[in-house]
């Protein structure tokens, strides 16, 4: 219970039990039995939501339901190209399963754990590298359970398991997929995930920047290449503080055994990488070859001038049967490839005086991460003003700013400002706290609102200007009554709309 109530940043909340059904049966009577005693429950399928609260229910008292034990993968289809998993199905168990079967497919990962939820993640619209990167928008036929007990299933599923259930993701009639993502008006107990095919020629296109006000145009470069399909995959683009806080321990002896490292004493490192600012990495996944050097072309003209290095790397011809194009051992290509790996996790311990153990448990090691996820026009000019308002925040709240941007979509940039500390050290959770609270009010107030919520930042948004607030909390007490699922989960009942 106590590991239940931490998360990698102070919690105060309080879980009284923890209840771990195997089985959508199970979820029903779990919720039956909570509403009529009027118990708040939480649900998590793999909890590994490092950064926005672990597994931690954003109320106290409510209890915990697990659902870990859901773990099975219910239907594939490699000519069709689909998966239907179950909550507890992770990263690494399906990458397992479609490698066992000598797979063409594969799913795209994220940077966070190999461990967690495939169902989880794309509840909370994350992302990941590779082809369907933005993974809610690759996912059709929920099956919810409502707090009532009673089931529904989205799309074509609501006339059974016929053949266009895994297929098509609208159906016919209000589509509901949304009311279940980033929400609390149900317990998700299925789904269905699609799957790409491996590319026949994958290029890796890294690229780098020496001068900051390079950037605007190097974004601008990028958008032009994922509006007009030459990207069909996200492009991700790091700072130099949060390559080096991936790539080894906390320069201690440059820092003068004082965190945070400063701008000047990470410009005299620099010499170590070359002297960059800006890392980017994206891939061309090509059909053939023919298609491959196409769009290669077309990546030189468009983006090298606006960069000082661009190159690419990659294997051709077709991978054997169920095996990779690249090698396995560098994380970055891991990534590209749909392989689960922890490469990156490495940052949560950046500020660990003994870095990184094989076994990470950044709970149980006291890590300290707060994530926020503010979201911004793909535009040079609109990246340029969210980053300086992270260069000039961060610091003076004692941070480095550990930041990266990704193109997941043609038209926004997601921003990833991570504040990376060590619990242990007094003080720390506070600061990180009011440097959290300090960047997601100013964001908000520049336009840049959160596109996911951690259980910090549930209540920091502003006001609907709209009736949003009041349809809201009218759906709510139509699925959910009493009030027992998740509350003040993506849940804004509390605040009033503003001119509604
Ligand atoms: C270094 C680092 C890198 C990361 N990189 C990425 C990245 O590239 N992309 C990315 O998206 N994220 C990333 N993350 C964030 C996070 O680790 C992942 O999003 C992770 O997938 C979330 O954990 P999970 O899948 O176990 O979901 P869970 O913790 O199980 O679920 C997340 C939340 O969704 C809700 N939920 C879960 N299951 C259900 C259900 N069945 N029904 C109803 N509600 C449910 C719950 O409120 C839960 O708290 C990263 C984190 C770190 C620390």
């Amino acid at each position: 219970l106590r590991r239940a109530e931490t998360a990698t940043f102070a919690t105060g909340q309080r879980v009284p039990a923890i209840l771990r059904p195997a089985t959508r049966t199970e979820v029903q009577a779990c919720l039956r039995t909570a509403a009529r005693h009027g118990v708040a429950v939480y649900p998590v399928s793999r909890g590994r939501n490092w950064g926005l609260g672990s597994r931690v229910p954003v109320r106290s008292g409510c209890v915990l339901l697990d659902l870990g034990r859901l773990d099975r993968i219910l239907d594939f289809d490699e000519e069709m190209a689909h998966v239907t998993v179950e909550p507890g199905v992770t990263f690494r168990r399906l990458y397992d399963f479609l490698r066992q079967r000598g797979s063409r497919l594969f799913l795209n990962t994220t940077g966070g754990s190999p461990e967690a939820s495939v169902l989880g993640n794309a509840l909370e619209r994350g992302d990941g590298a590779g082809p369907y990167g933005d993974r809610f928008a690759h996912v059709c036929t929920l099956e919810a359970v409502l707090a009532t007990g009673e089931c529904v299933h989205t799309g074509f599923g609501r006339f059974g398991d016929g053949p266009l259930a895994p297929l098509h993701r609208w159906g016919v009639g209000p589509a509901l997929d949304g009311l279940f993502s980033q929400s609390n008006l149900g317990v998700v107990t299925r789904m269905t995930v699609w799957l790409s095919p491996r590319p026949r020629s994958l290029q890796a296109v890294r690229f780098s920047i020496r001068d900051p006000s390079r950037l605007p145009g190097m974004v601008d470069a990028l958008r032009v290449l994922r509006l007009d399909g030459t990207l069909r995959s996200a492009a991700g683009v790091w700072n130099d503080y949060r390559m080096l806080s991936a790539r080894g321990p906390y320069p201690w002896v440059a820092a003068g055994g004082r965190p945070p490292l400063t701008r000047p004493a990470l410009d005299r490192l620099a010499g170590e990488w070359g002297g960059a600012r800006w890392f980017g990495l994206t891939a061309i996944y090509a059909a053939s070859e023919e298609q491959a050097a196409a769009h290669r072309g077309e990546v030189e003209r468009v983006l090298a001038p606006h960069v000082d290095r661009v190159y690419f790397e990659g294997l051709r011809g077709e991978p054997a049967s169920g095996g990779e194009l690249f090698g396995e051992d560098d994380p970055a290509l891991m990534f590209l490839q749909g392989i689960p790996h922890e490469g990156s996790l490495r940052s949560m311990y950046w500020r660990k005086h003994d870095g990184a153990p094989a076994t990470m448990d950044p709970e149980g090691d006291r890590c300290g991460v707060v994530w926020l996820c503010p979201t911004v026009p793909f535009s040079g000019r609109h990246i340029s003003a969210a980053v300086v308002v992270a260069e000039d925040l961060m610091p003076a709240h004692g941070f480095e700013p550990l930041l990266a941007f990704v193109g997941q979509s043609e038209r926004c940039l997601y921003l990833l400002p991570s504040i990376v500390y060590d619990r242990s050290v007094s003080g720390e959770d506070e600061r990180a706290m009011a440097c959290h609270d300090a960047l997601l009010e100013r964001y908000c107030r520049l336009g840049y609102l959160p596109n996911r919520l951690g259980i910090q930042s549930m209540e920091g948004l502003p006001p609907a200007k709209d009736d949003f607030t009041s349809l809201l909390r009218r759906l709510k007490e139509a699925v959910d009554p009493i009030g027992v699922l998740a509350p003040g989960r993506y849940d804004f009942r509390g605040r009033s709309d503003q001119d509604g």
